[in-house]
């Protein structure tokens, strides 16, 4: 994982390079269980090369709390490993330059978990692996059985809201909280 990060740090293969200030491999245990997936970095991240220290940090560490998982317990990254400017959505084209590192990360780490964190990441994830994605609504909170790129193990999809939905929509907290419980669930169930 030390030399994938040293490879993501020195990548230029899209525009998103250009106005990083450090980029944002992920970290966790290796192997791991659980892997969350952000959409990308924001501006704590970006300045301190760490996933989900903000604000959104604070909610998921509350968030995994709840189902019995502390950070140190799951790997945590993003499909795109720089900040988009301004916090924009990532490009298509820059998922799809990104998207080797997550695979890799995949294949080394052998999650029995996927958890895509909103709908950019639902969307990128699903795309990847071949599976249908309708909308985000329709797919949260559900286990979809794919099979790993690289080997062909079996794991698991499971979309949930993204933690920083409740910094612009509160309401949106039972519909976040409801995905994490049934996060925990499944895991329960895979035991
Ligand atoms: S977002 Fe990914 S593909 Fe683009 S420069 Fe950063 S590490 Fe490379």
């Amino acid at each position: 994982m030390e030399a994938l990060a040293g490879q993501i740090g020195s990548c230029r293969k899209c525009a998103l390079a250009l106005s990083r200030t450090r980029t944002v491999p992920g970290e966790g245990p290796a192997p791991c269980r659980v892997m969350l997936i952000g959409e990308g970095p924001g501006k704590k991240e970006d300045e301190s090369g760490r996933p989900f220290v903000g604000r959104a940090g604070a909610i998921l560490s509350d968030l995994l709390a709840r189902i019995g998982l502390s950070r140190e317990d799951v790997f945590i990254t993003s499909v795109v490993k720089c900040r988009p400017p301004a916090n924009r959505t990532p490009g298509k084209g820059e998922i799809a330059a990104c998207m080797p590192f997550l695979d890799r990360q995949i294949a080394v780490l052998s999650p029995a978990v996927l958890v895509p964190m909103g709908r950019v990441a639902t969307s990128a994830i699903f795309s990847r692996y071949g599976v249908s994605f309708p909308s985000f609504r329709e797919v949260r909170g559900r286990s979809v059985l794919v099979s790993e790129m690289e080997t062909g193990r079996e794991m698991r999809i499971v979309p949930v809201y993204h933690p920083a939905v409740i910094t612009h929509n509160p309401p949106a907290r039972a519909a976040l909280e409801e995905d994490f419980m049934r996060l925990g669930e499944i895991l329960a169930d895979l035991h």
